[in-house]
């Protein structure tokens, strides 16, 4: 067991973790988890420790076991799923291979920037990044359409920033990270033998210091409606002059035939019109600067000790306050994930997920939908029309537990022995394709995204009206199939309805009973849902995490309904399950109180201030002591688990309380 799950009970609950000093009507998140907190020490080579980590250590641990076993005995021409994983694994594991070629892989790609002298081949060579290690001002991605989720919209979203959002560029609190970043691009300039590095590297700044002003902040394009912009690429051409997008459609391999009248659904319409320009107007030899030092920060991971000890230095120490790289075999384990991370899952599930969790867990959604439903029926703000069709979305909830039942097929990769960069650029052209072959095919929802077996998350997806569990997951503290079901009401329970809330947060809510978008509220309800949102939102707008830094309630909504809303259906689902006889008091700790202590337990995450400072910018989710106390004290119920009393500091009046779900 990780030292970090040590010392919690046969509930599930850790309460020596407890800070009885503080009362929880004070800050309930200290009370559950402060001592914890402040005897947690966060592992050098993270940015931030707690469950969410220590599952995501034994995912990997896990990982691991299974990636030696296909290591053992590489081979040299790999031809088994297997015997591919093996030699992906054990080639990045060869440390001395990767230091003796320097950065003589990355030879082929910089030649080709060096070749790029006008907007069109600019164009070619950017729409390539969709297929490897090459970079765009532009994203492309292939997604369930949000109008028609039966099929694919091909995606086009603003980009082209190294720092991790335009706030950094813009304010002056990120002066420091700015003059870092630009030192790095010297160092990897430098590194890959470029001319001019310091030159180049203002001009790139400069560059992206324009991207970032007419980029959409993160909050704003978090409005799945304003970010629909259905276009064909003639009309894209004629809003957003000055980039050649025929040709970097075609070398993202979108087919040439008919391409005028493609459609493209367009995320920022104004950011990508005002990059557009800018990009027509930039000198031909910034581009390729700007190019080259994303290729060779894109591909650092891949490359000598050199890159990847300037990159860690920049990405991981400066960015987000890690003091030491994570050791290779770690690395590996990422890398081969990203790389070939189905054919790990497939493995993963069948080694570590047992039916009988899959069985409870899919019994569990059944409670919380139950409780959803409940709620919705004694709804006091909503209309009945409203009402109705929100009650039928519940009924369509679907979801996925462990595992999918379609796999990926990894025959038409290539994998060679002691080929690092080519065997990760080919897994990047492989991994794009898969998703350019659903291009004009009917949707099959058998298909994950982005959450693999192995990966310690959960999601919803708005366009399917469907939740994903993933196996790793579904582990003590989120899950102990042991523990004392209150405690597991709270954790998973929590987690669960917060996954089904997002279907009814600020962006899901605009989905309808099969998933697409458009205003199927009347304009009452939506008003009266917007002033609930918008008074929810205050709450955390007032959150100070350091002075005079506080949480975006704007860019959290969607997250912070969901807190919201998980709490309240896992304190649902629980009572429900009590079927009116009065809840056992465990360890002296009442039902309600479990369930409370439950939720705050999954939430135990402590943070290094910079990667803090990074999140509270780019993340849309609350800190953790905002996801524990706010939600909490908008409960009536955790008033009286916890004889919360007006004067102290959580206390707010009933009337200021907010209830969405
Ligand atoms: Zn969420």
């Amino acid at each position: 067991m990780p030292p970090a799950l040590q010392g919690f009970g046969s509930d599930g609950f850790n309460a020596a973790g407890r800070d009885l000093t503080v009362k929880p009507g004070d800050d309930f998140f200290r009370y559950a988890n402060g001592t914890y907190i402040k005897d947690l020490i966060i592992p050098p080579d993270q940015t931030s420790y707690g469950p969410f980590s220590i599952l995501a250590e034994r995912s990997r641990d896990q990982v691991r076991t299974l990636l030696n076993d296909v290591s053992a005995h590489p081979v040299a021409d790999p031809k088994t799923t297997e015997q591919k994983l093996g030699v992906y694994y054990a080639s990045f594991l060869d440390q001395a291979r990767v230091d003796q070629l320097g950065a003589k892989p990355l030879a082929g790609d910089l030649d080709a920037i060096k070749g790029v002298n006008d907007l069109e081949a600019f164009a070619k060579l950017t729409g390539m990044a969709a297929s490897g290690f090459q970079s765009s001002p532009f994203d492309i991605g292939i997604n369930p359409d949000d109008h028609d989720p039966t099929k694919f919209s091909i995606d086009v979203a603003q980009s082209g920033l190294g720092l991790p959002d335009r706030d950094y560029y813009l304010k002056p609190d990120f002066a420091a990270k700015r003059q870092a970043y630009r030192d790095y691009i010297v160092t990897m300039l430098g590194l890959i033998g470029y001319a001019d590095a310091a030159k180049n590297a203002d001009a790139i700044v400069a560059l992206e210091t324009g991207i970032a002003k007419v980029h959409w902040a993160l909050e704003a394009e978090r409005d799945p409606v304003k970010a629909y912009n259905p276009m064909t690429v003639a009309q894209l051409a004629k809003a957003a002059p000055g980039f050649d997008w025929q040709a970097w459609l075609v070398a993202a391999g979108i087919p040439a035939t008919g391409l005028e009248k493609r459609v493209l659904i367009i995320g920022q319409p104004s950011a990508i019109a005002g990059e557009a320009k800018l990009l027509a107007g930039a000198d031909p030899a910034v581009l390729r600067a700007w190019m080259a030092f994303h290729l060779a920060d894109n591909a650092a991971p891949y490359l000598s000790r050199a890159f990847t000890d300037a990159s860690f230095a920049f990405n991981g120490k400066t960015l987000n306050g890690q003091p030491a790289q994570s050791e290779r075999w770690k690395r590996g384990v990422r890398v081969t994930s990203s790389a070939m991370g189905w054919a790990i899952g497939k493995s993963y599930a069948a080694r570590y997920f047992p039916p009988s969790s899959k069985a409870r867990i899919t019994e569990l959604v059944g409670e919380v939908k139950a409780a959803f439903k409940y709620r919705l029926e004694h709804n006091e703000w909503m209309e009945p029309q409203t009402r109705a069709a929100a009650g039928r979305k519940i009924d369509n909830f679907d979801i996925q537990v462990g595992y999918p039942k379609s796999w990926r097929d990894y025959s038409k990769l290539t994998v060679k022995q002691g080929d690092v960069y080519g065997n990760a650029s080919r897994s990047l052209a492989f991994n794009w394709n898969f998703w350019l072959n659903h291009l004009d095919q009917k949707v099959d929802r058998e298909v994950w995204f982005d959450m693999m077996p192995q990966t310690v998350n959960a999601e919803n997806i708005p366009n399917y009206v469907e939740v994903v569990f993933p196996a790793a997951i579904l582990q003590p503290p989120f899950f102990n199939p042991n523990a004392d079901p209150a405690i597991n009401y709270g954790a998973i329970g929590g987690v669960i309805g917060h996954e089904m809330t997002h279907s009814f947060d600020d962006q899901g809510r605009q989905y309808d009973e099969h998933g697409r978008l458009h205003d199927w509220w009347t304009k009452k309800d939506a008003q009266k849902f917007q002033a609930l949102a918008d008074r929810f939102g205050k709450q955390y707008d007032a959150f100070e995490i350091f002075p005079g830094v506080h949480v975006n309630g704007k860019l959290t909504m969607g997250e912070n309904i969901a807190d919201l809303g998980g709490l309240t259906l896992g304190l649902e689902a629980y009572h429900a399950s009590l079927h009116g006889k009065p809840a056992p008091v465990v360890d002296g700790m009442t039902g309600d109180q479990r369930v409370f202590l439950g939720w705050a337990q999954v939430w135990r995450e402590k943070l290094r201030d910079a990667h803090a400072r990074n999140l509270i910018v780019t993340d849309p989710h609350s800190p953790p002591r905002a996801r524990v106390n706010i939600p909490s004290h908008n409960i009536d119920a955790w008033y009286k688990a916890f004889d919360v009393q007006p004067g102290q500091k959580l206390y707010i009046a009933p009337a200021q309380r907010v209830k969405i779900w």
